[in-house]
């Protein structure tokens, strides 16, 4: 009797448990776009048996778009809004359209007279893919694959920074097609091969999504395999693959690699999978999803320092292999030789170098803090003499190539460890751009332990982002016109006090961080207020975070942070130790000022008033005086 009535009880908790599965929503997570503008790509994940949402295409008229409706789920992080400068999308919106019962709506909006019966909806592992066009396989333009400024940006920057649809031009004659052999050749290279260990075990951790080769996302990367090839770990995706300056890590000993504006498919994620082709290596692997929008490829091993990332000619894939065990022969039968090299310079501090080559080159970066090097491996030939006369004269005199047997070239070039690197491959794979940032340099010790006397009264003050850098966006109010407008007022407020005022933009500009930095280190001010929006996922958050980062900013933000908080009636969320770029490397005393959150709806309806810029802008003034004041005595 006992036994039945422990069954029955056994059975209602199942059956419970069961209804309370189904009705867990889905998570609508993000949506994400290919940059050619063909592609929609939204993010339904995370909850472990959710089910795949019914999908019911609907076209209307005027303005011309399409909706869909996704039932059972819930939109994690508010309303979203894309709207592009250029493509025959005009905009793409996705919203809680009710919550009982629990619907997202999408809405995509098209240029008048795009024909929207060719408007394609597909569920990928959950997800949904919106293919309005055929994909046009150009060659014309470039997909940034190391960026190392990607990793100074906060996730917001990045999301802002992709908004504008923007192609950079090849800048040299259209190549012509790669031949469709050698594309397979490296494909084929770089394809699905051995799931199994040389144990002849196949594991479970290894898992392949199979999908289309059509469906190339250049914006997203969507991590959809994890493979052991050749001896090494090899990472599939589709999208455009973006990867952050290596590091290394001690006990274990371990290479670390971050991968910006990724996801990994939740299958994938911290399965630990070993690289080793012999028994008595340990060496292991494990790619995660870091952030959330960050994946981390670590891989585990005595010679870490040994493995290095092998990059695909179609930016799709990344084998990460330990070098003595490569053997180049595996990636690539095509020969690519240098054809031309194009330098142009950007600006005072930023140059590009582009390698042009007879077909699709596979290659690997390596940046340490003194150097960058380039492995081509399938590049056999250069002609010396003409890449000497092209590089004379310019900032990449410095960049040379020499031939290494059974390898194929090494490119490289000395640069400071503050320079930022940027490495663009052309979507043929023929063309590598190398774009360099000159950064500040490191100060040497003896120069640090001078202390700079700063200018009494000069205030440099920093309207976070501005120009193609939008900041946070939220229903259209971006956080670059919110800071300019305080930052102003600020300005205005303290020049009438006396104060000499100088500002790192006074218009819609992009700045670097680096060169507000600089900028600031010319002035000398006796202070340095960088001016900001914040923002978050979720829509409740909301008030005031004064950011300092060296202890010779702590008076500072105190002061601008309390007047601050007695001005305005919102929350003190107080003062951060933050290592953001700007305030951690001028000299002077330094904060960064997030006067409010524009994801909460009522902040961002205060934070566009003309009061509450009005106030925030007197009281960081306020705050100021006071501090310098306090220094003068
Ligand atoms: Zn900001």
């Amino acid at each position: 009797m006992k036994r039945i009535f422990f069954l029955i009880i056994t059975f209602i908790m199942l059956i419970f448990q069961t209804l309370c599965v189904n009705a867990e929503p889905s998570k609508v997570m993000s949506l994400n776009f290919d940059d050619s503008s063909s592609l929609v790509f939204i993010n339904v994940l995370e909850s472990a048996d959710a089910q795949t949402p019914q999908l019911k295409l609907s076209r209307l008229d005027n303005p011309n778009r399409i909706y869909f409706d996704l039932e059972n789920s819930v939109l994690i992080g508010g309303k979203q809004q894309l709207v592009f400068e250029k493509s025959n999308i005009k905009e793409i919106r996705l919203s809680q359209f009710t919550t009982s019962p629990d619907v997202v709506r999408a809405v995509i909006t098209f240029e008048e007279g795009f024909d929207t019966s060719k408007v394609k909806l597909m569920s990928v592992n959950g997800n949904i893919i919106v293919r309005a066009a055929p994909l046009p396989i150009k060659n014309d333009y470039f997909n940034t694959i190391y960026d190392e400024g990607a990793e100074n940006l906060p996730y917001s920057s990045i999301t802002a920074n992709s908004q504008v649809v923007q192609r950079t031009p090849i800048g040299i004659s259209t190549p012509e097609k790669a031949p469709n052999s050698v594309v397979q050749d490296i494909q084929k290279a770089f394809e699905n091969s051995t799931l199994s260990n040389s144990d002849g075990k196949t594991y479970d951790s290894v898992i392949s999504v199979d999908l289309s080769s059509a469906l190339k996302l250049r914006t997203k990367y969507y991590i959809n395999g994890i493979y052991l090839k050749n001896g090494g770990l090899l990472v599939n995706g589709l999208g455009q693959l973006t990867s952050a300056k290596m590091f290394y890590l001690d006990s274990p000993k371990r290479l670390v690699m971050d991968l910006p504006n990724t996801f990994v498919d939740k299958n994938l994620r911290n399965k630990e999978i070993s690289v080793c082709q012999d028994s008595s290596c340990k060496d292991t692997a494990k790619v995660g999803q870091f952030e959330y929008n960050k994946a981390r490829v670590v891989i585990t091993s005595d010679k870490a320092e040994k493995y290095i990332p092998i990059y695909s000619a179609d930016a799709q894939s990344m084998l990460f292999i330990n070098a003595d065990k490569l053997r180049h022969t595996d990636l690539v039968s095509s020969v690519a030789n240098l054809n031309k090299a194009f330098v142009r310079k950007i600006d005072g501090k930023t140059n590009e170098l582009i390698l042009s080559f007879t077909n699709p080159v596979v290659h690997s970066i390596l940046r340490n803090d003194n150097s960058l090097n380039l492995y081509l491996f399938n590049v056999k030939s250069y002609n010396e003499q003409d890449l000497i006369k092209t590089l004379n004269n310019t900032y990449y005199k410095p960049f040379t190539m020499s031939l290494l047997p059974q390898i194929g070239v090494r490119a490289s070039m000395e640069l400071n460890k503050a320079d930022i690197v940027r490495i663009e491959q052309s979507v043929d794979g023929k063309a590598v751009k190398i774009t360099v940032t000159q950064g500040v340099k490191e100060k040497t010790p003896e120069k640090a332990a001078v202390k700079r006397s700063p200018s009494k009264g000069k205030v440099v003050l920093d309207a976070g982002h501005g120009g193609s850098d939008y900041g946070a966006i939220r229903e259209g109010i971006n956080e670059k016109d919110i800071t300019l407008d305080v930052t102003q007022r600020v300005a205005s407020i303290l020049k009438s006090k006396g104060y000499k005022v100088a500002l790192t933009r006074t218009d819609d500009t992009y700045v670097s961080l680096q060169d507000r930095v600089e900028f600031s280190e010319n002035e000398g001010p006796e202070v340095f207020v960088s001016i900001h929006v914040n923002s978050a996922e979720a829509t409740e958050p909301k008030g005031i975070e004064t950011h300092y980062y060296h202890d010779y900013s702590n008076e500072l933000a105190k002061v601008v942070h309390s007047h601050l908080i007695k001005e305005i009636d919102t929350k003190d969320r107080g003062l951060f130790k933050s290592k953001f770029y700007v305030i951690n490397h001028t000299t002077v005393p330094a904060i960064l000022v997030e006067m409010g959150f524009i994801s909460n709806a009522q902040e961002r309806a205060e934070l566009v008033s003309e009061s509450r810029k009005q106030k925030t802008a007197k009281a960081i003034a306020e705050g100021i005086i006071e501090y310098c004041k306090s220094q003068s005595k």
